[in-house]
């Protein structure tokens, strides 16, 4: 019989994401495949904090191995700030246009423009906790450029290419992100 997993999102994008590298031989469920509608507070100080909560919510309540995640983009001369308030750093969560406008006042007159984009996956298996980190090195643009991806993709440029993320498009970016780093490790894992 296939291993069962939760991913405890309704994110449709990550959950394909996931769903493209465990092909079939994983039975993935999402939050609403296990009718939970919970929307699950991030109270924790660390993305490994957060992913944790997220994934131990699911596993203790439902009781069914559980993966999580959580990122964060962290900015070396603001001493990694936005990071785990990267949805909410101008306030409303999801506040893309806000969120940009503040990191790149912030970073005004700052020559370190060096960033990182770091995911991570927190894994409940048969009770024991498992964490899958993914990193992509880069750094922040004056000016934001492309319209493709979200959050934070017009203002990163990763190392190694010239376009932000936003210009390169999803294809390319899917293939190096942060994000596509942390669901390989995961995803070995579970396959082996
Ligand atoms: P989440 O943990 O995936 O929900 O990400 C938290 C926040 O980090 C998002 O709301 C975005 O602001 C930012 N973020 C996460 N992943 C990306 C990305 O791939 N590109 C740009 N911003 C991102």
């Amino acid at each position: 019989m296939k291993k069962k997993f939760v991913f405890a999102t309704n994110n449709v994008h990550k959950l394909e994401e996931v769903t493209a590298i465990l092909g079939d031989k994983i039975e993935l469920l999402s939050m609403n495949d296990i009718h939970c509608h919970a929307d699950i507070p991030e109270t924790a100080d660390t993305l490994e904090g957060n992913a944790l909560l997220k994934a131990h919510y699911i596993y203790d309540n439902y009781g069914i191995d559980c993966f999580a995640d959580d990122t964060g983009l962290e900015v070396e001369a603001l001493g990694g700030a936005p990071g785990v308030c990267s949805a909410r750093y101008a306030g409303d969560a999801h506040n893309s246009e806000a969120n940009m406008r503040k990191l790149l006042q912030e970073l005004e007159g700052k020559e370190n423009r060096s960033a990182q984009f770091r995911t991570v996956f927190a894994l409940i298996l048969n009770g024991k906790e498992h964490l899958f980190e993914g990193i992509i090195k880069g750094t922040i643009t004056k000016n934001r450029k492309g319209t493709s991806g979200f959050g934070y993709d017009p203002i990163f440029v990763p190392d190694g290419y010239r376009q932000t993320f936003a210009e390169m498009g999803n294809g390319l970016k899917n293939q190096i992100s942060h994000r596509a780093l942390a669901t390989h490790k995961l995803c070995n894992f579970l396959l082996k």
